[in-house]
């Protein structure tokens, strides 16, 4: 009832009275309008003039005020009262006027319609006050015939309709975009689907019957897909009730117009297009429903607003297929692997399974030397070979560039069923290639942790082991090396922060010579005292040390302090005192060694013939030029040097010879199986009288008895250190050592080489 003619009556729509539609049945719908005037014929006239019309598909009712402060009274307690027919001229002048005012400004109706008349021409209300007020329409009461009251109270009606209508859509929309947040991180695409698919029948004021296709512009040939269908419209689909076809017309038409309601024979369709080309199709059964108004432009909202959520949604699912894919193959990542195999922890099943990392042997120089594409071509060949080797049980990852993860039981994953599939070459770019691989092997019950981290951890460790076993490319995870591992990095760390934390400190023991018992030196020894717990002993920490490169800032820590006590040693009156101090290998052929060595004798003043450098039998030994001029250069600067242990390694006569060392300082291990018996047979025996020949000196260490200071002494070694003369002691203890050294006092002088 959009179209009426206002001349005629006969167009006029009269609501049906009867048994089926009573005129008070409560589900008709009602418009309340609110008369106000002081003249009671107007009220009566205008009752009369509708009396059982229907306006926008409902009946008027009527309510009376007779003057404008009843009406501000009545309009403060009653709901919805779409329309008010006013008198401008009541209880004064301006009564109609201020009442609008009242209404618009104080009450805060804005949709509720006004119409305004008077009896009294020239009183009518100026342009500014129709404009301000939001009025409706004006007339004189002349004017008001039976049409005229008619046409300008369903104008006024509709316009209060849609008004309403619109402030429900956007409730209404607002209510749908707060549920389409919630969908978008709905996982399941079904699900998601379900819920657009509500909104926008609760957009239409429908039950939810009806389904929800998909275009898929990749998979163009399947046409449009069905992704749900709401239960009893699954029925109605099942009894073939689309044979005609409808549903689907409906549909397709609606991807024409996308973003806007289609309407067909049985239902209302919306096709909602999404960026990636994938148009999502909703379609609700309307055969027994009728669709509730609803605007052009919140439809259009409503298709933007699920479009932008179907992009988002295919942007967070590339994002996760990203997380957990590698994008070169298309093969589980590191992460996917990693996850897998907690499930595997969390739900027991690790027994009987292995976990192989396979790495390509110089893969970087492959891409190097033949280039990214055959790099790539090369990993896909790989790939390919091993998912065709391995069965479906074991799962196949890319764990980084060239390392590749199998997990899987052990009759799978095991090296004899690995190997061989690297034994035929593999065809890359139609080349044929053979490649060669190392193999880390673990057993997921080994590994102690029972998570994914550790196992991946497990079997890179076992990888490392494979590399640096150099033959054989394969080694398995051992759980004993791990402990070990572990332990020695927590060492390493603990004795970085000792090095910075001043935890690491020099002590020194005393040299003597075994003829008089006179004092000739000191060799100093490193300690570690940790914060808590007993102190820590370098036999421990050295080998960490030199593993890790940190014995370089030991070792000049340990030179400098030796140093500067020995200055110190010096300047008090104990003139020509040496100074030994131990070098690890490292240490000795580090290129900046010479340099700091000389840097810290400078700094420290002393004369450089009074230190003396203890190397390792192994150095000494090593026919390299760099370590023969090292040694000349540090000759030549008047240190000393001795071998330390000497006995316990393999030298060489002939290379001795000719080597620049002053001592040789035999092992605390030969001076503890001296006996009188075999004196001479004995390898102190024997390096005693090596010295002798090659003219070189002659230390012992660890002599701890007077028997056996005696019986070096009857060797003829000239030099002892041990425990029986003094312990390694810090600086203060070794000062009071010194003041009661009975020898000290006689004879305390420089005992240079040659001197
Ligand atoms: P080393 O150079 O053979 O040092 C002699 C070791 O024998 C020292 O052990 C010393 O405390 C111990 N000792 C001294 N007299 C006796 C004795 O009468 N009986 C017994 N049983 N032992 C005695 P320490 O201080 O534990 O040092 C162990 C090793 O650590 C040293 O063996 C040396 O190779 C290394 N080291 C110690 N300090 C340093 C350092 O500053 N730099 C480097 N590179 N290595 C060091
Ligand atoms: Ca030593
Ligand atoms: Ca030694």
């Amino acid at each position: 009832m959009t179209q009426h003619d206002p001349q005629s009556d006969e167009q006029f729509l009269f609501a049906e009275e009867g048994p089926d539609n009573p005129e008070g049945a409560a589900n008709v719908l009602r418009w309340r309008c609110l008369i106000v005037d002081d003249d009671e014929g107007v009220h009566q006239s205008m009752v009369f003039a509708m009396n059982g019309l229907v306006v926008e598909g409902g009946l008027i009712e009527w309510l009376h005020a007779n003057s404008a402060r009843e009406a501000l009274d009545l309009l403060q307690r009653e709901q919805d009262v779409a329309l008010v027919v006013l008198d401008v001229v009541m209880e004064h002048e301006q009564a109609g006027l201020d009442l609008v005012k009242a209404i618009r400004n104080d009450l805060g109706l804005t949709d509720t319609r006004i119409i305004l008349h008077t009896g009294q021409p020239g009183f009518a209300p100026e342009i500014a006050a129709i404009r301000d007020y939001d009025i409706n329409d004006y007339r004189t009461k002349s004017e008001l015939t039976r049409n005229h009251i008619y046409t300008c109270l369903s104008s006024a009606i509709r316009t209060y309709r849609q008004i309403r209508s619109i402030e429900a859509s956007r409730q209404q929309l607002r209510r749908i975009i707060q549920t389409g947040s919630a969908l978008m991180s709905q996982d399941d695409d079904i699900a998601f689907a379900r819920g657009v698919l509500e909104q926008f029948a609760a957009l239409l004021q429908l039950a939810c019957s009806g389904v929800v296709l998909l275009q898929n512009p990749q998979d163009a040939a399947a046409g449009l897909q069905v992704l749900c269908t709401t239960a009893g419209f699954q029925a109605e689909l099942e009894q073939a009730d689309d044979s005609d076809g409808s549903v689907r017309d409906c549909c397709l038409r609606s991807l024409a117009v996308c973003g806007a309601l289609e309407r067909g024979a049985q239902g209302i369709a919306l096709s909602i297009p999404a960026r990636d080309g994938q148009v999502l199709v909703l379609y609700l059964d309307t055969r027994r429903q009728t669709v509730g108004q609803v605007d052009d432009s919140v439809v259009e909202t409503f298709a933007a607003h699920f479009a932008a959520c179907m992009d988002n949604r295919a942007l967070l699912a590339r994002l996760q297929h990203d997380a957990f894919f590698d994008r070169l193959l298309g093969l589980p990542n590191r992460r996917y692997l990693s996850e897998q195999l907690d499930e595997v922890y969390t739900s027991g099943k690790q027994a009987g399974l292995l976990l192989a990392l396979i790495d390509i042997d110089r893969f970087g120089e492959i891409n190097e030397a033949l280039g990214q594409t055959f790099g790539d071509a090369l990993l896909r060949a790989l790939a390919q070979r091993l998912r065709q080797g391995i069965q479906v049980e074991a799962t196949l990852a890319r764990v980084s560039a060239d390392i590749f993860a199998v997990l899987g039981p052990a009759a799978i994953v095991e090296p004899e069923c690995l190997l061989p599939m690297f034994a035929v070459p593999l065809s890359v770019l139609s080349e044929e290639a053979m490649v060669s691989v190392t193999i880390g092997l673990t057993r997921l019950s080994d590994v102690e942790a029972d998570d994914g981290p550790a196992a991946l951890e497990a079997a890179f460790q076992a990888l490392r082991t494979a590399k640096a076993n150099q033959r054989g490319q394969l080694a398995w995870y051992a759980p004993e090396l791990s402990r070990q591992t572990h332990e020695r990095v927590n060492l390493l760390n603990g004795l970085r922060q000792a090095l910075r934390g001043e935890r690491l400190f020099v002590v020194y023991q005393p040299q003597i010579a075994l003829s008089d018992r006179r004092l000739i030196g000191f060799e100093a020894l490193v300690r570690w005292r940790p914060e808590s717990g007993d102190p820590i002993g370098p036999d421990r920490f050295i080998p960490v040390a030199e593993q890790s490169g940190l014995i370089r800032e030991i070792g000049l820590f340990v030179l400098r302090q030796a140093c500067a006590v020995l200055a110190g040693l010096h300047r008090d009156g104990l003139a020509g005192l040496r100074m030994a101090v131990n070098v690890s290998a490292i240490q000795f052929r580090h290129p900046a060694f010479l340099h700091e060595l000389q840097q810290i004798i400078l700094a420290s003043g002393i004369d450089p013939r009074c230190l003396e450098l203890e190397i390792t039998e192994s150095i000494a030994m090593e026919d390299a030029a760099y370590v023969r001029e090292t040694l000349d250069a540090l000759h030549g600067m008047g240190i000393q040097l001795a071998i330390d242990d000497f006995g316990t390694g393999y030298s060489s006569l002939a290379q001795l010879k000719g080597l620049a060392v002053d001592r040789l300082k035999i092992d605390k291990a030969f001076v503890k199986e001296l006996s009188e018996a075999e004196a001479d047979a004995s390898i102190a025996g024997v390096v005693i009288q090596l010295g002798r020949r090659l003219r070189k000196e002659v230390i012992a260490e660890g002599v701890e008895t007077e028997d056996q200071a005696a019986l070096l002494g009857r060797m003829g070694c000239p030099e002892a250190q041990g425990y029986l003369f003094g312990r390694p002691m810090p600086l203060d203890e070794l000062r009071k050592w010194i003041e009661a050294w009975p020898a000290h006092r006689q004879r305390a002088t420089a005992v240079l080489p040659g001197g």
